[in-house]
Parts: structure tokens; C-alpha cells; sequence
């Protein structure tokens, strides 16, 4: 495997690793709604109808057009669908909708150079446009690598024509889970062979002189999603190209965990700049996709102009956007397209070190006289029995600042006080104080096991940080209040880095959410569960961007977030869930499901539900639900299990990659899942409570 070919200087992926700057990119034309350059990051999804469905589509269309689709992708596996694109165009166009269509094609460039003489945009996937995935050759000499490139060169070149003829764009789009035996053979399913697969055909492109193109590097996994489309941007920059970004984390599920896996992914990059389109791809209907991935981006949209306004305030008339092409350099010597979890001391076997990361959670407002105050916290409390059970997500510490609690706590939960109420405890056990950086350094009683030090990251350049006695008691907690907070953690960790300080952090951050006032005061119920849903889908949007950025990076020992509009078990479960999508902490089974198209052959959001109702308490399990057998097994990407449809109502099921029971009827798959993971020992029965 030869991973020098792409050459990668650290730190060189956007125009600032510590103020907020969007990387401009060149503008492409995609019908009326162009992107790229200094275009709004634009919002898209796909269908999930058959593109033989005209008036199913179309509507599907229309509704996520109102939801706030910019642009609408259809699948075109054949020719007879990719002709149908026509049909679909103009009944939009007739009902007075002009957004531009995207033909999603996979394995037929035929249908590919129909589709491109109808439609504003093809998206081909490089790990498949012109090879068929075999497996039969796994080592290519130069010779026979060049011999496949040219060959690809001649099937792909019709398609670049048709496009430059008709004034269609194209997007290049690479995905974890499908590159081609020639990739897989000389990088594995690394980021790098993500990046090379679409940087051979962005080169064939280029050598046809055609440039209207987009380019996406897709996974499951945030952590590889996040190190491809950085190291793609490093790799475009050093060979003079700067396309637009389409962002997307596959198959990210539903619901919650759906949310804060594209959360993490996306909101990863967007916080460094990049990015120019968003899909969030749910397992759900496609126009409840565009809603949260305009949230998503909303917030950059008002970072960008609060720049604008801050630096037309400082220089006026002075134009400071840094060129396309250049970067300012890392302060870091932190690798950031590989993963390496920064190395810390562990703090008396309570944080730190190989421990996975701790969730700290504020109940100081909370009831204290109600031990079932903490069932949100996950111990379950039986008043019965007056005991406490764990669930899978159990946090770690609760933080109590000045309050005492009537009742007491399960044993193996730490509490946390600020420094003037812990002094004064009679009895300390499991006990633990939290100090400001000014009480830490003044002659105090500290605890012999655990100190809790609250800081801000420019705290690092005080004199008062520069006098903090150093001992493997010590954990510090850094809070931001900063519109681009993430970057100013992220530097801290730098800093950290080159002073050589391997204490433990947690990463804190605080949200408050502004739901637009209502003349009727308060709201009725139905409009307050409204608001207490949206406060919910923003805090798992922002934390897993500001969080998840750090997380991903390796940075942090534990996160706390502190959000005193929403219930703790809302706090409780994103906090988890942002662990589990980094991959930092796994505390439940996960899922990963594709978001459906039109070659899907059951009711995903249905079949997901089942298959949740019965295996949800597998920790640590990875299960993939995917449509269909064309690309599912490749989508699925790292699943331990599959459950992919192979026709009407039939099911082939996967142990990893390899199919183990084929075409068997759906009716009764999921009992044969769960008889494979079972006969694998990986099955325990669900705790009934
Ligand atoms: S895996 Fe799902 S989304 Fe992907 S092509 Fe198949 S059915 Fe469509």
C-alpha cells in the first residue's frame, strides 16, 4: 500500500484554525442556483419515491422544495428512470417549480449521459462509475494502475461532454463504503484512497477542461468523513483546485442519533469553513432532512456576518478575506487527518489517561430533595427497594455547586461542589471540589484525589495558570462563552500540547436557546412542546458540532453541557450520543441506515423501529439497515451485521461483509438476525425493568 502519494503537511486544510473564515471555493453553475464562491451554503436532499413514480416524485419534490430544499436529487439507476427525469422536470417546471434536479447514479454511465442532457447536475460515484467491484485483483503494478486509469479515462469521457455541451455540473462523489478494488489496493479504505478516488477523476476533468464540479467524501463514520474532506481540501489546494464541498455523513440514522452523527460530521467542518452544500441524510422522510440541516447551517450564516460587522467596525473599507489558496499555518504539531487520542494523565482512576470520556451533568437547580431526581441522570431509583439501578447511560458526575442534597447519592456517582461548600462537608466520601483558577492557586485545602480547576482557554497565557501546582489530582474544566468557542478550545489543546501539559480536560459549554416571543404570553401546550422540541434538536446540532469538533481531534476527557431550559435526560442523552458518534464512549447499539432512495425495497423508517424494538440494548453493536443489494453491502461500511433488501420482500442478511443468508423472506429475517448474532455469542438478553 503506497500512503505517500498524497502528501499531507499538517494543519493546512482551511484559512484559519482559530478565527472563523469560510474557505471560498469557485463558483459552479447548477441551473439558477449557482454555488460555491460567496454563494449561502446551500441546503439539498434526495427522493425516496421510484423515479418510474412521475407524479409521486414530483410531489416529494415539491414538498421538499417548501421545506427549504435548494436542490432535489433523484436516483437514475437505469436508462428508462434516467429518461423519466424528463417527464419529472417538466410537470415541476409546469407547477411553477424551477429548483435544479440532480441525477444520483451509480454503476451505469448510460444512464448517466441521459440524465445529463435533462437534468441541471449528475453526482457519480468514482468507486463505481466504471468498475464493478470484484475483489479478483488485489495488487496492481504501476503499469496495470495506469493501463485501469486510461481505461476509466475512455469511459468517462462521453459523460464530460455531454455535461460541458449542456452546461451541467457535476459532482464527484466518493463514499467510505464503495471504492473501487484499484483504490482499496494501494491506499485500503483509508481517507487517503477517499480523497485519490475522486481526485482521478477531478484530474480526467480538468484535463478536459471542464471545471463545473462538486466533490463530497461521504462516510458513516464522522472520525473518517472529517479527515477525508480535510485532507481533500490540502490535497485540491496543493494541485491549484478549489471546488465546492458537498458535506454529508451516510447512512446517519434517525432521530436523535441521526441528528448528532451529521451534527458531528458536518458541523465539524462547517466550524473550520468549509463546506458549500449540506444533505443530512435521516432515516425519515426527506423533507424533515432539510429543516435541520438549515439549523445547522444558520449558525455559520450569523458567524460570517457577525465577522463581517466586527471587521467593517475595526477597518472600514479594508477587505481582509484571505485568498482561496492560502492558509496560515498551524500553531500545532497535531495531526489533524489521523486520530490519536491526546495523551493525559489519569487522575486517580476517577478521569483521564485510557479511561473513555467522562459526562459531567449540573442537577444544582434540580429538586435535591427527590432522589428520583436522578433517573435522568441515569440511576434508577426504586422506592421500593430505596436503591438505585445504572442504565447504559450513566453519567459520571453530577455537579451540585452549593446545594446539598436531602437524600443520599449511589456510590458510585462523584459530586461536585464548588470549593467554599466542599470545605465545609462533614463527610467527603465521593466528594469532590470545584475550584476557580484564582482559589486554586491561593494556599488552599485541596482534596487529596480529585480538584476540579474552572478556567477559560486565554486563562492559558495568565500568570495564574503559570502558578498552578501541577499533580495527578488535578482536571481542569474549560468553559467558553465565544461565538467560534470550539477554535478557542481547540487552541487551548494546542497550547497544552506544545507546553508538554498532559492534565485532563473537560470540555464545557453552555447553550441558551431564543425561541421567537409570542404575543399570547407563554404559548399553549402544543406550542411549548413545540419549543421544547426545537430547544432539543438545536442543543444536539450545536453541542455535536462544538463538541464533536474536539472529540474527533482526540481532545477532551469528558464533556459537560450545560443547558438550564432543557430536562437533564435531554442533556443526559446527547451528551452520550455525541460520545458514541466520535466513537469515544460506546453506551448503546448503533445503527447505521441508510436514508432510502428510489431502489429502496421496504419501508426503512418501519423496518428500523423493528429491528431498534429488539436489539437496542446490544451496546456496542453496529447493524446496518440498507435498501437495496446494489449498494447497501458497500455503504454499510464497518456494520458488524446487515440487513440489506434483495428483492420484494426479501431480505439477505450480513455478518460483516460477507452475505450469510441470502434471499430469505423478510418475514422472518429479523428472527434470523437475531439467530446469527446469537449463534456469534454476541446476544444477551434485554434487562426487563
Ligand atoms: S443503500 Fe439505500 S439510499 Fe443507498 S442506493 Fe440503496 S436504497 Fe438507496
Amino acid at each position: 500500500m503506497n500512503t505517500d502519494a498524497v502528501k499531507v503537511l499538517p494543519g493546512r486544510y482551511c484559512n484559519s484554525l482559530t478565527e472563523y473564515s469560510r474557505f471560498v471555493t469557485r463558483e459552479v453553475n447548477i441551473g439558477d442556483v449557482p454555488m460555491g464562491g460567496n454563494n449561502p451554503i446551500r441546503i439539498q436532499s434526495m427522493t425516496t419515491t421510484d423515479t418510474m413514480d412521475t407524479i409521486g416524485t414530483v410531489e416529494q419534490s415539491i414538498r421538499m422544495v417548501d421545506a427549504g430544499c435548494e436542490y432535489v436529487r433523484i436516483t437514475a439507476p437505469s436508462i428508462k428512470e434516467a429518461q423519466n427525469l424528463a417527464e419529472i422536470k417538466k410537470q415541476l417546471r409546469a407547477r411553477g417549480y424551477t429548483v435544479p434536479l440532480v441525477a444520483d447514479i451509480h454503476f451505469t454511465p448510460n444512464a448517466a449521459e441521459v440524465a445529463a442532457r435533462i437534468v441541471e447536475k449528475v453526482r457519480v460515484n468514482p468507486g463505481n462509475y466504471a468498475d464493478k467491484k470484484k475483489f479478483d485483483q488485489i495488487d496492481y503494478t504501476d503499469l496495470e494502475y495506469q493501463g485501469e486509469l486510461e481505461r476509466i479515462f475512455q469511459k468517462f469521457t462521453p459523460l464530460v461532454k455531454v455535461c460541458k455541451e449542456y452546461g451541467t455540473a457535476m459532482r464527484i462523489g466518493t463514499n467510505h463504503g464503495s471504492l473501487s478494488d484499484r483504490i482499496m489496493s494501494r491506499y485500503g479504505d483509508t481517507p487517503q484512497g477517499m480523497v485519490e478516488s475522486a481526485m482521478e477523476f477531478m484530474r480526467m476533468c480538468e484535463q478536459l477542461n471542464f471545471y463545473n464540479l462538486v466533490i463530497s467524501m461521504k462516510s458513516s463514520n464522522p472520525q473518517v468523513m472529517v479527515q477525508a474532506y480535510r485532507l481533500l481540501v490540502e490535497t485540491m489546494v496543493a494541485e491549484g483546485m478549489n471546488y465546492p464541498l458537498h458535506l454529508g455523513v451516510t447512512e446517519a440514522g434517525d432521530g436523535e442519533d441521526g441528528r448528532i452523527k451529521s451534527a458531528v460530521g458536518i458541523g465539524t467542518l462547517l466550524e473550520d469553513g468549509l463546506g458549500d452544500t449540506v444533505r443530512v441524510s435521516l432515516t425519515e422522510e426527506p423533507e424533515a432532512e432539510a429543516p435541520v440541516a438549515i439549523e445547522l447551517v444558520r449558525r455559520y450564516t450569523l458567524r460570517e456576518k457577525a465577522k463581517g460587522e466586527r471587521q467593517k467596525a475595526e477597518a472600514p473599507g479594508e477587505n481582509k478575506n484571505l485568498s482561496p489558496l492560502t492558509f496560515d499555518l498551524s500553531p500545532s504539531k497535531h495531526n489533524p487527518y489521523e486520530y490519536k487520542k491526546r495523551e493525559t494523565y489519569e487522575a486517580n482512576a476517577f478521569i483521564g489517561g485510557h479511561l473513555v470520556p467522562r459526562v459531567v451533568v449540573d442537577l444544582s437547580k434540580k429538586n435535591l430533595k427527590d432522589p428520583a431526581v436522578l433517573n435522568e441522570a441515569g440511576y434508577l431509583y426504586s422506592p421500593l427497594l430505596d436503591k438505585y439501578n445504572m442504565a447504559e447511560q450513566s453519567v459520571d458526575f453530577v455537579y451540585l455547586a452549593d446545594e446539598l442534597p436531602s437524600f443520599t447519592l449511589p456510590g458510585n456517582l462523584k459530586q461536585l461542589y464548588n470549593y467554599n461548600v466542599w470545605q465545609k462537608l462533614a463527610d467527603k466520601t465521593n466528594c469532590h471540589p470545584v475550584f476557580t483558577l484564582q482559589e486554586y492557586i491561593s494556599d488552599v485545602d485541596r482534596s487529596s484525589k480529585l480538584n476540579l480547576v474552572r478556567l477559560k482557554p486565554t486563562d492559558i497565557d495568565s500568570d495564574a495558570f503559570g502558578s498552578i501546582q501541577l499533580d495527578n489530582s488535578l482536571v481542569l474544566v474549560l468553559e467558553t462563552d465565544a461565538l467560534h468557542g470550539m477554535a478557542e478550545q481547540r487552541f487551548f489543546f494546542f497550547k497544552m500540547e506544545e507546553l508538554g501539559l498532559d492534565v485532563p480536560v473537560i470540555v464545557k459549554r453552555s447553550y441558551l436557546f431564543e425561541v421567537e416571543s409570542r404575543e399570547s404570553g407563554v404559548g399553549s401546550q402544543e406550542e411549548q412542546t413545540q419549543d421544547l422540541e426545537l430547544k432539543t434538536q438545536n442543543l444536539q446540532l450545536y453541542a455535536s458540532a462544538d463538541l464533536g469538533a474536539l472529540l474527533v481531534d482526540g481532545f477532551g476527557d469528558g464533556i459537560w453541557i450545560d443547558a438550564p431550559e432543557l430536562p437533564t435526560n435531554v442533556i443526559t442523552s446527547t451528551a452520550f450520543g455525541i460520545l458514541q458518534a466520535t466513537r469515544s464512549r460506546i453506551s448503546k447499539t448503533e445503527y447505521i441506515s441508510c436514508p432510502s432512495c428510489g431502489r429502496t425495497l421496504f419501508d426503512l423508517m418501519v423496518t428500523t423501529q423493528m429491528i431498534r424494538s429488539r436489539t437496542s440494548h446490544l451496546k456496542g453493536l453496529k447493524i446496518g439497515i440498507m435498501g437495496c443489494i446494489v449498494n447497501g453491502p458497500g455503504e454499510m461500511a464497518d456494520a458488524d451485521y446487515g440487513y440489506v433488501g434483495s428483492g420484494t420482500d426479501k431480505i439477505t442478511l450480513y455478518r460483516g461483509k460477507e452475505a450469510v443468508k441470502k434471499n430469505i423472506s423478510s418475514a422472518n429475517a429479523l428472527d434470523e438476525l437475531i439467530n446469527i448474532i446469537k449463534g456469534d455469542g454476541n446476544w444477551i438478553d434485554a434487562v426487563q425493568e
